[in-house]
């Protein structure tokens, strides 16, 4: 077998390891980059470049329905399901064109990466690379359909399969809520596709606060999606050619039949192959490969990033900590991982959702005080002329000095509105900055000084000598 030595090896060069691999160049570091292909990774290849691609049609063909309002009549909407994938097709072709030009400037090792020693790694057949440190960044997987007893015997499809599928299913029955099963069963929905969610929780994308989940779940049902909440799917099996969900809701058995169903229940670590004893790196096959907030995993030359580190499955994370793995590898640092802002996250259902900073559940959770600040887009003019009046936004703020500690949208735009938060929370603003900040009108931005303004007259009443604050405490929130 052929044996090289690099400084430093990067295994997997999807978002996180490509980032940390430019990281390592740029500090002159000799880093090499293995992957089994196809190269691109899953953001470009079968996540969010393909799935938002997809996005823009079933968004376009209900933007065409809504238009009555507008005094826009579109009759006889055609949904050309050939042309929508192959334009999918040929963006992605070239976003991974493009990326791939980008790895290739690294030595590249392609092949099966397993580790033979905690400085050896063997690529493929053929070769062993020797290191002092290595980066770990191989991503996730679709987590095992076995969990639901029949799946694999009546057949499925995952994400994967969804975002390559050539044809659409007469029906659709999307099992689990979270961001994946939203934008997807949404996107059937839109084109035409019969389609419902099941799921277990009291509404979709049940990570997020019930004020969100819980007007996501109304607007998806008010769209004709079969929304199917606190259900519990016992088995699947095939009957008539069709595929049959048993379920059980309030103690009652019931069933679903569709002619297709799509399996979103999360996804794992992909640490399969690794061997990972022999680097003696611990992992945990559902969280991933535990590090510090170094990226150090247990032994101190390993580190692991993105997908595969498990703390928040996200592109700009992966990259985040992709680039601190790297300083810290070629450097010996101990620069730490702050996820308070880079946390934030967004999920492309309409209304779209985002998140930045903390959520009401996490400041009830730690009994942390706050005030809050709302505003509907019904009640946004701009909203109404652009007849986008779905959806709210919320602001909570810290009630001694005002600073924000966390913004959510859910609502037009949600995931480029949310960016004025992220800047005005990078900065630590407090409300009464926020809204001395100018914002255009009419916009839909503005909407964002409303809640804010709230806070600020939340908080003026707490000032010495006058009314009490209406302050939330963790515990009377909700
Ligand atoms: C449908 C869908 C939609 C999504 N939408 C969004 C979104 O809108 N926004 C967002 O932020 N995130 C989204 N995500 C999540 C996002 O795609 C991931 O968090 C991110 O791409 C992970 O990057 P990574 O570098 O950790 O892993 P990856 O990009 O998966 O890279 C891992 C690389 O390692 C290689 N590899 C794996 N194992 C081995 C091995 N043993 N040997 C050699 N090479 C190996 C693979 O070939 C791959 O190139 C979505 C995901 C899905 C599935």
């Amino acid at each position: 077998m052929k044996r090289t030595r690099h400084d430093l090896v990067v295994v997997g060069a999807g978002s996180g390891g490509y980032a940390a691999a430019r990281t390592a160049r740029d500090l002159k570091a000799d880093v090499a980059l293995v992957d089994h292909g196809p190269l691109g990774g899953l953001c470009i290849l079968r996540g969010c470049m393909p799935s938002k691609t997809l996005i823009a049609s079933s968004d376009a063909a209900h933007d065409m329905r809504e238009a009555r309002e507008l005094g826009i009549h579109a009759r006889d909407i055609k949904i050309d399901f050939g042309h929508i994938m192959r334009r999918k097709n040929r963006l992605i072709k070239g976003f991974a064109d493009y990326r791939i030009e980008g790895i290739e400037q690294f030595p590249l090792y392609s092949g099966q990466a397993r580790f033979l020693s905690p400085h050896e790694l063997q690529v493929g057949d053929h070769h062993v690379l020797v290191a002092d440190k290595f980066i770990i960044a191989t991503g996730s997987v679709v987590a095992p359909a076995s969990a639901v007893h029949g799946l694999q015997d009546a057949g499925y499809i995952d994400s994967d399969a969804a975002l390559e599928l050539t044809e659409l299913p007469r029906s659709v029955i999307v099992l689990g809520g979270g961001y994946i099963g939203c934008e997807l069963g949404q996107f059937f929905a839109r084109m035409g596709v019969k389609t419902s969610i099941v799921l277990r929780s009291n509404h979709l994308l049940s990570g997020e606060d019930d004020d969100i989940g819980d007007a996501l779940t109304a607007y998806y049902r008010e769209e004709g999606i079969n929304v199917h909440t606190r259900t519990q799917i016992t088995r699947v099996e095939r009957r008539n050619g069709k595929k049959v969900v048993h379920v059980i809701h309030d103690g009652v058995d019931g069933e679903l039949e569709a002619h297709e169903l799509l399996y979103c229940l999360g996804r794992i670590p992909n640490i399969a192959g690794l061997n990972l004893d022999a680097a003696e790196v611990k992992c945990h096959a559902i969280t991933g490969i535990e590090t510090d907030e170094t990226m150090r995993t247990c032994n101190p030359d390993f580190f692991a990033i993105g997908d595969v580190a498990g703390k928040h499955m996200l592109v700009h994370v992966a990259i985040y900590e992709g680039e601190i793995a790297a300083r810290n590898a070629v450097t010996g640092g101990s620069e730490k991982a702050d996820y308070s802002l880079q946390k934030t996250h967004t999920v492309f259902s309409d209304p779209q959702v985002a998140v930045a900073g903390a959520t009401e559940k996490e400041l009830v959770r730690s009994g942390t005080a706050y005030v809050k600040g709302t505003y509907d887009f019904a009640e946004h003019g701009k909203a109404e002329c652009l007849n986008k009046t779905k959806g709210f936004v919320k602001i909570l703020a810290e009630p001694e000095d005002g600073t924000i500690l966390g913004a959510a949208v859910i609502g037009p735009d949600g995931s480029d509105m949310i960016h004025e938060m992220i800047v005005a929370m990078y900065y630590k603003a407090t409300v009464s900055q926020f809204v001395k900040i100018p914002h255009l009108h009419p916009t839909m931005a503005e909407i964002w000084t409303y809640p804010a303004e709230e806070c600020c007259a939340k908080l003026q009443m707490a000032l010495p000598g006058e009314i009490e604050p209406e302050v939330m405490t963790g515990g009377t929130a909700g």
